[in-house]
């Protein structure tokens, strides 16, 4: 096993408490300890260790140490802005088809949970521009990132987003924020043909307003939009059922495809689990005139 394999002072560890679940995303700071209600665990004790480590209180309770995944770590991350959760992450990151070498323009920031992905998926050649307009959000996300990533080609730029993208030819118009309806004039400008738009937004009339904007825009088609549920499972003996509780709702995608002003405006379609169906008549003529 070669000496980065194991766990190094100063990088981020998740610690889960065997016991009852909890986690908590440590930096493993020489001379420091982690301190819980059953006593404390001193980094200086896991560094050099590998990964799958079980640490043990001075009191006896029993923590593993892993690097987090990208979700874990998200998950676990200071947050200043609510974060879109893994699911909803990796949903976008396929259907808004990041991927190496892309520009991809962002707004907000937030914390940095979309960013973090975004940039995994991009990669050292492709570029990041993240907009936001609250100074002590992009600090945040900035750190998070580093944290994680350490330097990265990532842009925040401290500007509302609304007043217009300055970027050209990019490959993505990645959104969450209230009103991503208004984007839809200023993306059409900045994507190339063939780009990708895509809003997260938590409210049905939120969503209602971005599809419209974008089935009526010349320059977008093939608007869809949906969500999507995770269900866990308790699966323990004969206990096999979904779990009692779960995360109910976060929000919707709404995305589009930039193409040329005479193909647009058209063929906004329904969510991806009809296609290949017939178009639900109840639900009236779409904007496709169906
Ligand atoms: N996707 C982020 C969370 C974003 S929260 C994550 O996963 O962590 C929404 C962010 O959009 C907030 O930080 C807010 O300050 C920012 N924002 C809202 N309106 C904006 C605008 N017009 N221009 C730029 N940023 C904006």
């Amino acid at each position: 096993m070669g000496d980065e394999a194991l766990l190094h002072a100063g990088e981020v560890v998740l610690l889960v408490d065997l016991r009852r679940g909890k986690r908590h995303l440590v930096t493993l700071r020489l001379g420091q300890a982690f301190h819980s209600d059953r006593g404390f665990i001193p980094y200086d004790t896991l560094v050099g260790l590998p990964e799958g480590t079980v640490a043990v209180t001075t009191r006896g309770a029993r923590y593993l140490a892993l690097r987090p995944t990208l979700a874990e770590y998200v998950l676990e991350m200071p947050r200043g802005a609510q974060i879109i959760y893994p699911k909803d992450l990796a949903t976008i990151a396929l259907f808004a088809d990041i991927g190496p070498g892309q520009t991809v323009i962002e707004a907000g920031v937030g914390s940095g949970a979309l960013t973090l992905v975004l940039l995994r998926l991009v990669g050292p050649t492709g570029r990041v521009v993240s907009y936001e307009t609250r100074e002590e959000f992009a600090r945040r996300a900035q750190r998070n990132i580093e944290a994680r990533l350490g330097p990265v080609v990532l842009t925040i730029r401290p500007q509302d987003i609304y007043l217009g993208i300055e970027e050209r030819e990019v490959d993505r118009v990645v959104l969450d924020l209230p009103e991503p309806w208004r984007m839809v004039e200023p993306a059409a400008q900045a994507l190339r043909a063939g780009g990708l738009f895509c809003a997260y937004v938590p409210t049905v009339p939120q969503s209602q307003r971005v599809h419209e904007a974008l089935a009526a825009h010349p320059a977008f088609a093939l608007a869809e939009t949906f969500e999507t549920l995770l269900r866990p499972w308790n699966i323990a003996g004969p206990s096999v059922r979904p779990a009692h509780r779960m995360v109910a709702h976060t929000g919707f995608l709404t995305l589009a495809r930039r193409v040329q002003p005479d193909a647009g405006g058209s063929l906004g379609s329904a969510p991806p689990a009809a296609s290949g169906e017939d178009a639900d008549a109840a639900d009236g003529p779409g904007p496709e005139g169906a």
